[in-house]
């Protein structure tokens, strides 16, 4: 569960290819490359250099980095096993969904079947392009149903390039179906369709609303949401500070602080707060931002200017309202989407940078005394999709996570994700749960079946 090495040497992993030719930029629908019946296309941009890639096109290999920005290492040796990972655990469920035998009073034969739902509408957001497509086509392939895509317009190239060895393989047409477009036209469409049994997002809470509105005012599709979140990561006294300072480190900088779960609020006890604070703008003075084909590499680009702008909003408003900038603040070359890593310490509980979703790599820092006390502000959020908390203590380490309101709970650890362990949100981060067996009970109708034994 530690957080991977920062700087991979020459020969450690395969070379990246930083220009790599783009080769599908269409809608992938019953296995075959359709132009949009309107005929529109779109750009996608590099955010390394604010360029246009290609009219949605396609490509070869690693496409997320050119796409995302996300470092080439990170997209090589995290998003790519993880996405393996995925698919050979959901691979291995196709034959091991099975009902149960239920006795029942009378001359009865009780049992279950676990049915595909049937179309699955699925909506994925730009933060992880590849391994987002996998956590959902993974277990509705796997429990039997077919899937309409709507990818990120930010990120479009490797889910088709996916759709590429989907056809390839010898799927057959129709089962997957993979369309690039704009969320209020493609993605509301496939929200509201009649013909569309359950639909899966990811992304926004806003957006999230939406969905779960378009499902009431329609055919009241069944619907799994993986939205937002503000979570706390909290450091008691006794955590082992180099450990908790490098684990904070990963758990709010990772992918940009692009991160659903990023542990955006760290709650530091008061006795090691200065320690801590110095420790962590340290740490992120020493993050290496840049190219992301860059093998040192730790930190990309923002994935577009609206998200780039959106952060440095925020950064303003923290100064404005009173937090202490402690590192950073600044935009960090001068093209692309960069963003110095920031940390604001001194930050109170009602302040904007300690209550919304930033999405970026901006760490706000805050000072507890007590276990009850940080329980209680730790939840004292609408979100509430994961947390961490350091700590040598079992009895306390078992007080908090049972006391946080929060879908995972990681332990002297961070973002650690696995392909059979559920993930999901409490209150407005979510509803269902994605991975895991109980991931694929949301892919699956139960139908009970009643036999009368003569
Ligand atoms: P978003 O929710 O707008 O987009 C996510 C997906 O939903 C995209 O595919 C988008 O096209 C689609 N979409 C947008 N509007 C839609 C609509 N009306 N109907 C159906 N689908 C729609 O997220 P965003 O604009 O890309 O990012 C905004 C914020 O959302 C971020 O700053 C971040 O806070 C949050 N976000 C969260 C996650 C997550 O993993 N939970 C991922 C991405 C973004």
């Amino acid at each position: 569960c530690r957080p991977p090495a920062c700087h991979y040497s020459a020969g450690a992993i395969p070379e990246p290819c930083s220009q790599p030719e783009v080769h599908y930029d269409k809608l992938f629908i019953n296995n075959q490359w359709e132009d949009a019946a309107s005929g529109k296309t779109f750009p996608t941009i590099n955010p390394a250099t604010g360029e246009v890639i290609c009219q949605v096109a396609e490509a070869d290999v690693e496409l997320e980095t050119l796409d995302n920005g996300k470092p080439y290492a990170m997209s090589y040796t995290m998003d790519l096993p993880t996405v393996v990972k995925c698919f050979r655990y959901h691979a291995g469920w196709a034959d091991k969904w099975e009902g149960k035998t239920i006795p029942i009073d009378g001359d009865y034969f009780c049992y279950t079947r676990h049915e595909p739902i049937g179309v699955c509408g699925q909506i994925i957001p730009w933060n992880f392009p590849l391994l987002m497509q996998a956590w959902k086509l993974a277990p509705a392939l796997a429990t039997g149903n077919t899937v309409v895509m709507k990818v990120a317009e930010q990120t479009p190239l490797t889910a088709l390039y996916v759709a590429s060895l989907i056809k390839e393989v010898g799927f057959p047409e129709g089962v997957v179906n993979i369309l690039p477009g704009m969320g209020p036209s493609a993605g509301a469409a496939l929200a509201r369709h009649m013909d569309v049994d359950k639909l899966a997002f990811t992304g926004s809470t806003e957006v999230g609303h939406l969905i779960q509105q378009a499902s009431g005012s329609s055919n009241l599709k069944k619907v799994t949401l993986e939205l937002g979140g503000k979570s706390p990561n909290i450091i008691l006294s006794d955590a082992n500070m180099e450990d908790a300072v490098e684990q904070a480190h990963f758990g709010l900088f990772f992918s940009q602080g692009q991160c659903c779960c990023a542990g955006s609020r760290i709650f530091v006890q008061a006795d090691i707060y200065d320690e801590f604070v110095e420790r962590s703008v340290e740490r992120a003075r020493r993050r290496v931002v840049g190219n992301p084909f860059d093998l040192k590499t730790e930190q990309g680009p923002q994935v577009d200017q609206e998200q780039f702008n959106k952060i440095l909003g925020y950064i303003s408003s923290g100064k404005r309202e009173g937090a202490k900038l402690m590192c950073g603040g600044g935009v960090a070359a001068d093209r692309g989407y960069f963003i110095q890593p920031t940390v604001f310490g001194d930050v109170q509980d009602n302040m904007t940078i300690a209550r919304e979703e930033i999405f970026g790599p901006v760490m706000q820092i805050m000072k507890f005394k007590t276990l009850e006390e940080v329980v209680t502000r730790a939840n004292d959020t609408k979100y509430g999709l994961a947390a961490g908390v350091f700590t040598k203590d079992i009895d306390k380490a078992s007080y908090v996570s049972n006391g946080l309101r929060a879908g995972t709970v990681w332990v002297n650890c961070y973002d650690v994700f696995a392909s059979q362990a559920p993930f999901g949100g409490y209150k407005s981060s979510g509803n269902g749960r994605e991975m895991g067996e109980y991931g694929l009970d949301n892919y699956t109708e139960v139908k009970t079946v009643i036999v009368r034994i003569r």
